[in-house]
């Protein structure tokens, strides 16, 4: 550890005709019904340059995850929560794979919600999602989250409405103490057509190797897609806050949604100006020791 890698070349986000967390940001008044989710906001380049641009920023990002890291082992507080939410097929797992898996594995805290074990349902809701955040130094990594509590539980209606109506202001107070108490929160909707998503389940029907992601539950979560939609419109209207604002990314095109998401993981990082922690011993002093052995 320590060793002082440079930023190599273009700093900024270059190819970009609008800075993405400006471009992805879901403005107040957001319309989800007329959202494109095969558009490229603020890009206007075509796949090839975007995963190169990806490709790019590796060395960045794992940089200044190093930094983080570092910063954390140094009695530092900071950490950075990357909440990832969308429909079954819209890419979290892509999105894992290809951004996240940019930075040394050593420094990510991955967590997937599925449905509540029995003890976690014991539990009020966001007790396993306090007990699943990111430690200082860490960068946190939600597939699926608290937000599974006002979509999939409005939906299906698994507690009564007075219940999950109360959960928007709580929501929104655990996350800002959260970024009171130091953790970045970088939230993302990703936004799939349900073209493309039938697309995509018919991919995991026609392929022995996807079998495994299909579920037949995903095809009863789709008959209620306007249901979802109305729920994810809650909860874009009702938790976007100045705290944790939520980012639109279209990802009917996969190579779009990982740059957009890798944009914003790295603003998310630059935004700390994260430093080098200093030695807490006298360097001249441990390097005279050394010689003499
Ligand atoms: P997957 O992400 O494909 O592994 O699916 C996880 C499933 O767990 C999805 O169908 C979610 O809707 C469901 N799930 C996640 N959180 C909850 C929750 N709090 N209550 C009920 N179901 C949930
Ligand atoms: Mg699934």
């Amino acid at each position: 550890m320590g060793h002082s890698k440079k930023h190599r070349g273009m700093k900024s986000s270059t190819g970009w005709d609008v800075p993405p967390p400006e471009a992805l940001r879901a403005p107040a008044g957001f319309d989800l019904a007329a959202f494109d989710r095969h558009s490229t906001p603020g890009w206007s380049h075509g796949r090839g340059k975007a995963e190169k641009l990806v490709a790019h920023h590796a060395g960045e990002l794992s940089d200044l995850q190093e930094r983080l890291f570092a910063e954390g082992r140094s009695g530092g507080s900071r950490s950075v929560l990357l909440v990832l939410q969308g429909m079954d097929t819209a890419g979290k797992g892509g999105i894992v794979r290809h951004v996240v898996g940019l930075v040394d594995p050593q420094g990510v805290a991955h967590r997937s919600f599925g449905v509540p074990t029995p003890e976690e349902a014991r539990h009020h809701y966001l007790w396993r999602v306090r007990r699943s955040l990111p430690r200082p130094g860490y960068i946190g990594v939600f597939d699926r989250s608290h937000y599974e509590d006002v979509l999939v539980v409005r939906v299906d209606e698994l507690v009564p409405k007075k219940e999950w109506e109360k959960r928007y202001d709580e929501i929104n107070r655990f996350e800002e103490r959260l970024v009171e108490s130091g953790t970045s929160i970088v939230k993302v909707a990703l936004l799939v057509s349900p073209e493309e998503q039938k697309k995509r389940l018919l991919e995991r029907l026609d392929r022995p190797d996807k079998y495994w992601k299909y579920n037949p539950g995903d095809v009863d979560t789709r008959e209620k897609w306007p249901a979802y939609q109305e729920a994810y419109q809650a909860v874009l209207d009702r938790t976007n806050t100045e705290a944790a604002p939520w980012h639109a990314v279209p990802a009917d095109r996969k190579w779009f949604a990982r740059l957009a998401v890798s944009e914003l993981l790295l603003d998310a990082l630059r935004r700390l100006d994260l430093g080098w922690p200093p030695a807490d011993f006298d360097v001249d002093a441990e390097r005279e020791r050394l010689r003499a052995t």
